[in-house]
């Protein structure tokens, strides 16, 4: 198969669709990738390491969507991008489409075959090619929240692990899924004292078994969440509820009540934050702060580390990519239901059940 990787075009994204790796494992079986010039450029991967993997360099994206049979890339399309999808042709990205009539009725136009990163199902409910981020974002946001302790941040001048003599900070993570499991391991990494607030059982037992004493795991609930927020230095925000928007568990009376120049990393604001005073920011301007408690509420916050986070995508990715690239996509999404979750479009229909729903489209 003729696979395409162009350069992604979507403001302040660095990453790319596949490694210089990635490209290698695909060419040793039998397939032809094409590069877009300097689309790895972001992740500090060059056209001659491209190269040197098997890749052909073609000079623009028109090229490569004129070329490749299947197109992976990392975000969604953007209207130039999808105008350039032919009938047939296979797209492998992230989509995100429930909220994005425009791009689905693109999508549907093009008669592209469209499969979205976000909706590959795994065994017991997982998300594979989500929890790469998930994880990146979990153990970037106590990097986030040490540096918001900083006095230059606003923070009260404090470091996670202390010193000998003085006591290390207290962090409390809410949510003890792969966000904050990964933030757990930071914390406790830097000698923080770590508590993981979460209100499935069966999570907190894995955490406990996996953490041991080193993380003390507490049921959610109302009064040992405000025990928890209240005495920490830094909370990290990483529930969610799929499907749903995050529920706002901390309520502005318990920031209020937190000690001034501790921080907070709502890590859940990409589905609206569990903070009550949280509202998203960017990367050029993370922090502001409420009550002074400095807050940090970055809505893509891997895209700083787009190296690690290409990486990991693509590490989830690949397995995917080489058996759309060795069955074609009919047999593949046949062989495997979970892949075929990951089925939007197809031929212009919308075929996934909360896709169509949210945009009211027949299913
Ligand atoms: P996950 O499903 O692995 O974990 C979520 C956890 O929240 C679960 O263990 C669940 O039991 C727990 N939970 C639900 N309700 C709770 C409550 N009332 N109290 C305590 N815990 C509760 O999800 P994840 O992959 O860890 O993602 C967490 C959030 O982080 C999601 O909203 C995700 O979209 C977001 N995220 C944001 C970024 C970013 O850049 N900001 C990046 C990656 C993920």
């Amino acid at each position: 198969m003729k696979i395409g990787v162009p350069k992604e075009i979507k403001v302040h994204e660095y990453r790319v669709g596949m490694t210089p790796a990635s490209v290698r494992e695909v060419c040793a079986q039998g397939h032809t990738v094409y590069i877009e010039t300097t689309a790895g450029i972001g992740i500090g991967c060059s056209d001659a390491e491209y190269r040197q993997a098997g890749a052909e360099i073609l000079p623009d994206a028109d090229a490569v969507f004129a070329t490749a049979d299947m197109i992976v890339k990392v975000k969604e399309p953007l209207a130039i991008e999808r105008a350039k999808l032919r009938a047939g042709q296979l797209l492998f990205t992230y989509l995100h489409l429930a909220p994005d009539m425009a791009q689905t009725e693109d999508l549907l136009a093009s008669e592209a075959v469209c499969i979205a990163y976000e909706t590959v199902t795994g065994p017991n409910n997982s998300l594979p090619l989500l929890a790469p981020m998930s994880e990146v974002a979990g153990r970037m946001s106590i990097q986030a929240g040490a540096a918001c302790l900083e006095k230059s941040q606003g923070g009260v001048g404090l470091l996670l692990g202390g010193v000998a003599g003085v006591a290390p900070a207290k962090v409390s993570i809410i949510g003890g899924g792969v966000v904050g499991s990964n933030a757990a391991q930071m914390a406790v990494g830097l000698g923080a004292e770590t508590t993981i607030l979460d209100n499935n059982i069966d999570t907190l037992r894995k955490l406990n078994a996996q953490f041991g004493a080193s993380v003390k795991t507490v049921y959610s609930n109302q009064q040992n969440l405000e025990d928890a927020v209240v005495g920490a230095d830094l909370v990290i925000g990483g529930v969610l509820i799929p499907g749903a928007a995050a529920p706002k568990l901390v309520s502005e009376a318990m920031i209020q009540a937190m000690r001034p120049g501790s921080a907070v990393v709502d890590v859940a604001i990409d589905q609206g934050g569990c903070f009550a005073t949280s509202k998203v920011t960017t990367h050029d301007a993370p922090t502001y702060i409420v009550d002074d408690v400095v807050h940090y509420c970055v809505g893509n916050m891997p895209g700083a580390l787009a190296r690690t986070s290409a990486f990991a995508l693509n590490n989830a990715t690949l397995p995917y990519i080489l058996r759309l690239a060795n069955l074609g996509y009919k047999r593949a999404l046949q062989a495997d239901l979970h892949l075929k979750n990951g089925l939007n479009v197809i031929h212009g229909k919308v075929t996934n059940e909360s896709v169509a729903k949210s945009l009211d489209l027949s299913f």
